[in-house]
């Protein structure tokens, strides 16, 4: 499945520590004007996306929302919005069913507020109203029939296995359909804010506590992610090297970045070009195979596993 990651704003109410959003970010342009989001219609089909990813920032703060998703929903795409759930109480939710949005993937790094906090610095009080939309989400899930993910930024405060089952329980316990586990990543911000989140080799312990506990468990392979990512995040940082060529963004996501389709945020030697400049198949095989030519050019580092489907593995065991 290839989807298409459309950034829709970098306004954020959150003042997560280890993200350039963050409302303490004075420094960045916030605002994406609406033409450099909604790509045309023949691009669309040369790029063969079958789903529409909806991220930031914060999405539910754009005022281009709305006539976004019913550009993409006249188009017939499924759409899945990225949100860190602040503002998704059951009257946004309800307006969001209504504009055909049936796939929720909520950014909580902990449903402890201790923990959480220091990821991610919000009131007590917005967090026990993120955790009550959580679990309005949840009750819609059979009702409404939707996808509801969860995705959790690991860092050093939140990389044990207390956290990680609880995490794994309540989702369980609600049905919730995904959790997918990412490194945190150093996109600058976080160095100089709050180095301390960063996963370490002192992290080690917990990953391989992590590991052997969730191998116990024979998750469901679509519910979570494989044993795999765990085995690939103790090699990184063990200072061993995962392989590039098994990146999969290629095959998996576009990025649309104010205005402009990538493959990658980081990876930037190739992209297909402005939004509106005419793709057809052709040079779409060929800016592919530019892009795959390069590959063995990339360090695979933290950021590089947010961009992967949940079943990747950078090291694929020999079976
Ligand atoms: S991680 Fe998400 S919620 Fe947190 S500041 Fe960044 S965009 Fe906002
Ligand atoms: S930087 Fe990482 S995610 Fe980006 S293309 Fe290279 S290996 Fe893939």
């Amino acid at each position: 499945m290839r989807e298409l990651i459309i950034d829709i704003t970098y306004q954020c109410n959150s003042n997560c520590n280890y993200c350039q959003w963050s409302t303490f970010n004075f420094l960045i342009d916030r605002i994406i004007p609406i033409k450099q989001l909604l790509v045309p219609e023949n691009n669309l089909s040369g790029l063969k996306f079958s789903r529409i990813v909806i991220t930031g920032g914060e999405p539910t703060l754009s005022e281009n929302l709305s006539p976004v998703l019913k550009y993409y929903k006249n188009l017939n795409f499924p759409i899945r919005l990225i949100s860190n759930g602040i503002e998704l109480d059951s009257k946004r939710v309800n307006k969001l069913l209504d504009e055909s949005v049936r796939e929720f993937i909520i950014s909580i790094d902990s449903i402890s507020y201790d923990i959480y906090s220091i990821n991610r610095a919000i009131s007590y009080s917005i967090f026990l109203n993120l955790m009550k939309n959580l679990e309005y989400l949840s009750e819609c899930i059979n009702k409404e029939d939707l996808f509801i993910g969860l995705n959790v930024v690991l860092t050093n405060s939140n990389c044990k296995w207390e956290n990680v089952s609880n995490i794994l329980r309540i989702s369980m316990e609600r049905s919730i359909s995904q959790v997918k586990f990412q490194p945190v990543f150093d996109d600058g911000y976080l160095s100089q804010r709050a180095p301390l989140l960063l996963l370490t080799n002192k992290n080690l312990k917990q990953l391989k506590i992590i590991r052997r506990k969730i191998e116990d468990l024979h998750l469901p392979s679509d519910f979570t992610n494989p044993i795999g990512f765990w085995s690939d995040l103790i090699k990184l940082f063990s200072g061993i090297k995962l392989n590039p060529l098994k990146c999969n963004v290629s095959e998996n996501a576009v990025l649309l970045h104010k205005g402009v389709l990538k493959f990658c945020f980081w990876c930037q030697h190739t992209n297909y070009g402005k939004i509106n400049k005419n793709l057809t198949k052709s040079m779409v095989q060929t800016i592919r195979r530019k892009f795959d030519e390069d590959l063995s050019k990339c360090e695979v580092l933290p950021q590089c596993f947010c961009l992967q489907p949940i079943d990747h593995e950078w090291n694929l065991r020999k079976s």
